[in-house]
């Protein structure tokens, strides 16, 4: 089958013939419809050093994605062949304790789709039947092919209650611009989202945030002031993974506030703990979704008329591919879909 491969230890990313995965008694095999561009695999194609740590060479990649059910392992109840479904990438071990307490996200020994076992950039892809998602029909492919970052964001803004509260979004890439049209689609009062790139803040307004602030030539407190904020920032999410810009979340937050965290520092990040401790903040640490709570909010969130289209900005045939990623690279897209009919 065809497949898109890290066949080399080096940047980029090769199309390849490679066979069709196993399936197992407990496995589905899913034929992909659609795939979409994740920032892990722009890491994995830029070749940057946590990939070189993380991923062994070749691997097929990918893990956002749709499909359809197309086998069944002899074990597995609930599907039927032809089932429009997306899945779960972390893979999770079943026998942890969270893992036994259902508490299946905290899991201490998940695996990545497309990270250290096949991913979805293929024809065919073979998941444990526990982690497919059958999607709503009222659904369209689009939206339901980046169901995995749409997750990061579902699962981070409901993290603490929006209802009526002043948010602050740090990073508007497709999954802070997610958020904020979460966090207004909820009930927030206030979106503010930051970031310093004016293509994305100008998606982020489209998709509902109140203001979209360019850091680097914008005060943020001046914007809070001229939407009458006069004590701080009840709930910020944190999603860019800039030091920086996490300490300008610690700074502008109301005492009581909390923080989800979902960006991911290059290294270690220095921060004033005064303002941890004395406004008495909130942090909450976010890896992936809730299995699978997270899966229902989204599908909810879409039929309650949430619109998701405008984050999708460019579409290719999978054969175009190297166009897909340097688009995604260029820092002018939101998400990215490849076509694998
Ligand atoms: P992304 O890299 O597309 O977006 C990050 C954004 O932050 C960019 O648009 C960048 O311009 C912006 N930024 C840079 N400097 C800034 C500043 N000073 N202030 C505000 N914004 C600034 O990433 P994404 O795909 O949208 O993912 C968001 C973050 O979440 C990334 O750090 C990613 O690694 C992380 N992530 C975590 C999980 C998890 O499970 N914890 C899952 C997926 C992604
Ligand atoms: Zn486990």
């Amino acid at each position: 089958m065809k497949a898109l491969s890290k066949l080399h230890s080096q940047e980029g990313i090769w199309m390849v013939d490679v066979d069709k995965p196993e399936l197992g008694h407990n496995d589905v095999m899913i034929k992909i419809k659609k795939t979409a561009i994740c920032g892990t695999d722009m890491h994995i194609y830029k070749w940057d050093d946590w990939a070189q740590k993380t991923i062994p060479v070749p691997m097929v990649v990918g893990h956002e994605y749709v499909g359809e059910i197309v086998a069944m392992g002899q074990e597995v109840r609930g599907y039927q062949i032809g089932d429009r479904v997306s899945g779960e990438g972390h893979i999770t071990c079943g026998h942890c304790r969270n893992c036994r307490a259902g508490r299946v996200h905290l899991c201490r020994n998940t695996t990545g789709v497309g990270v250290n076992r096949a991913g979805a950039f293929a024809e065919y892809l073979v998941i444990p039947a526990y982690n497919v998602f059958k999607l709503p029909d009222n659904i369209p492919d689009d939206v339901a092919a980046i169901f995995d970052p749409f997750g990061n964001a579902v699962h981070t803004a409901l993290s603490f209650d929006l209802v009526g509260e002043d948010v602050l979004i740090t990073g508007a890439g497709p999954i802070g611009i997610m958020a904020a049209a979460v966090a207004r689609h909820v009930g927030a009062r206030h979106v503010v989202i930051t970031d310093v790139n004016d293509y994305r803040l100008d998606l982020a307004k489209k998709m509902g945030a109140t203001r979209a602030v360019n850091v680097a030539k914008d005060n943020l407190k001046d914007v809070m002031k001229e939407l009458g904020m006069t004590e701080g920032f009840d709930v910020g999410l944190e999603m860019s993974g800039v030091p920086h810009a996490f300490r300008q979340m610690l700074d502008t937050m109301n005492h009581g506030g909390k923080i989800a965290m979902l960006g991911i520092p290059p290294s270690d990040m220095a921060i004033d703990w005064n303002q941890v401790i004395f406004k008495g903040l909130v942090i909450k640490g976010i890896y992936g979704r809730e299995m699978f709570e997270t899966w229902y909010k989204m599908a909810s969130l879409i039929q309650s008329g949430l619109d998701l289209s405008p984050i999708i900005t460019h579409r290719f045939s999978v054969d175009d591919f190297q166009q897909g990623f340097d688009a995604m690279g260029s820092g002018q897209s939101g998400k990215v879909i490849l076509d694998w009919n």
